[in-house]
């Protein structure tokens, strides 16, 4: 059976924590997923989210051109007779964007999620970046070279990697679910210029009365 989180917070008895929450696991994958909605391949999109050991994301990525080739001019194909019109010389993975992305000094000792098995050239990057394990969820791939090589080289170098399990079947955004009226019900921040006011006002009466 299908289960999913609900895109907006259920009714818990007061005072208690809510408990339908997402776990740190399924939020990072995710993330992932979400950084993959980016993509601008027909065939295939991949997201990646680097987290460190303080449970902290450091870095996201995508598959996609380089900065300044244009998603519109270079070829998106995977195949043609002139291999300088395929996708493969230009694109690159979202796993090495994630790491050239970081926002830290470096990604030492972190995971990686990533939404499909790395292949050998990001194996080798994730592995000179000093990550130390990769969570991921298709294993689509799992007989061709690249995979092959991509888990004989973690596998030496000491790299973890682990097939992702969701526990729900669904993570549901729906912003229409939002009751953006009820936040009205939040009290307004007082202007300051209102509490100058009314605090004048107050002074002025306390003073008329004494
Ligand atoms: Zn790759």
């Amino acid at each position: 059976m299908a289960t999913s989180v609900p895109s907006t917070q259920q009714q818990q008895p007061a005072g208690q924590k809510r408990k339908d929450t997402i776990d740190w696991t399924e939020y990072f994958m995710a993330m992932a997923f979400l950084a993959a909605k980016r993509s601008k391949d027909p065939s295939t999109q991949v997201g990646a989210c680097i987290v460190n050991e303080e449970k902290r994301v450091v870095g996201i990525g995508y598959n996609g051109f380089p900065t300044g080739c244009s998603d519109d001019e270079f070829p998106w194909s995977k195949s043609s007779i002139n291999p300088l019109e395929t996708k493969y010389l230009y694109v690159c993975h979202a796993e090495v964007n994630a790491i050239l992305n970081k926002n830290s000094t470096d990604v030492k000792n972190c995971t990686m999620y990533v939404a499909l098995f790395p292949c050998n050239e990001c194996a080798k990057i994730i592995i000179q970046s000093s990550i130390r394990e990769v969570v991921y969820m298709s294993d689509k791939h799992a007989l061709k070279e690249h995979t092959v090589a991509a888990k004989r080289m973690f596998d030496a170098a000491g790299v973890k990697y682990t097939q992702y399990k969701p526990p729900h079947s669904q993570i549901v955004i729906d912003f229409t679910e939002i009751d953006w009226d009820s936040l009205n019900q939040v009290p307004a921040t007082p202007k300051k210029d209102n509490m100058n006011a009314e605090a004048e006002l107050r002074r002025v009466e306390k003073l008329s009365i004494e």
